[in-house]
């Protein structure tokens, strides 16, 4: 994999529903160096999403021959349905900008097996249980069976926080996002001080 040792890669990983997506997009709007990587994924697509903006939605054969052609960096099975990142999209990314992953721990696990890349590992995790069912809910995205499903998911996600750099609280949103902020412009900032 080629990079530019200024350039970082930040992965921003939680349990469904606690705010990632939203700070992810804040830090693409603010920051134009900042790229978010599409994934590919054999999820259907939610009413609100769009094919090649949020995710590169393809069938369950289709990736399952990209994962024979050894295309992917990293991909897992995460509620019955595969989600990877392909080398493709990275490569030509990580040439001029930043990238921001939204990817869970196993994809984090894979990516942290290649060395210098300038990984930041962000976990972000809600303030309580209670909390996330209420943002799970009240987003409105999923059926209940899913909601259900990645609810349950939370306490075997949380599991892995030992493998992030930083864990943070979004127990308020705003905070929440300059409190990533100032991890990633503090890591910028270490990057660019150490590879000159
Ligand atoms: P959702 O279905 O809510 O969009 O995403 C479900 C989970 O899949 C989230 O935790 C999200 O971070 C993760 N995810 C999305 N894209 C990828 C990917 O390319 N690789 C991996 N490993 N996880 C992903």
């Amino acid at each position: 994999m080629y990079h530019d040792s200024k350039n970082i890669m930040v992965i921003l990983s939680s349990p469904s529903g606690a705010g990632k997506t939203t700070i992810t997009k804040k830090i693409q709007q603010k920051y134009n160096s900042f790229k978010i990587s599409v994934s590919h994924t054999t999820r259907e697509p939610r009413p609100n999403e769009v094919d090649g903006v949020d995710y590169h939605f393809i069938s369950k054969k289709k990736f399952e021959e990209l994962i024979a052609q050894k295309q992917f960096y990293e991909y897992a099975n995460i509620f019955g349905n595969y989600y990877g990142t392909l080398k493709k999209t990275v490569d030509e990314l990580f040439l001029k900008n930043d990238i921001i992953f939204d990817i869970d721990w196993q994809g984090t696990q894979q990516l942290s097996k290649f060395k210098n890349l300038n990984l930041v590992k962000i976990f972000i995790i809600p303030p309580n249980k209670d909390e996330l069912k209420t943002r799970l809910l009240k987003r409105n995205q999923d059926s209940p069976g899913e909601v259900k499903r990645r609810f349950e998911a939370f306490d075997n996600d949380v599991k892995h926080w030992n493998d992030y750099d930083y864990i943070v609280i979004n127990e308020n949103l705003e905070t929440c996002y300059k409190q990533i902020e100032n991890i990633i412009l503090s890591s910028k900032k270490n990057i660019s001080m150490f590879s000159q």
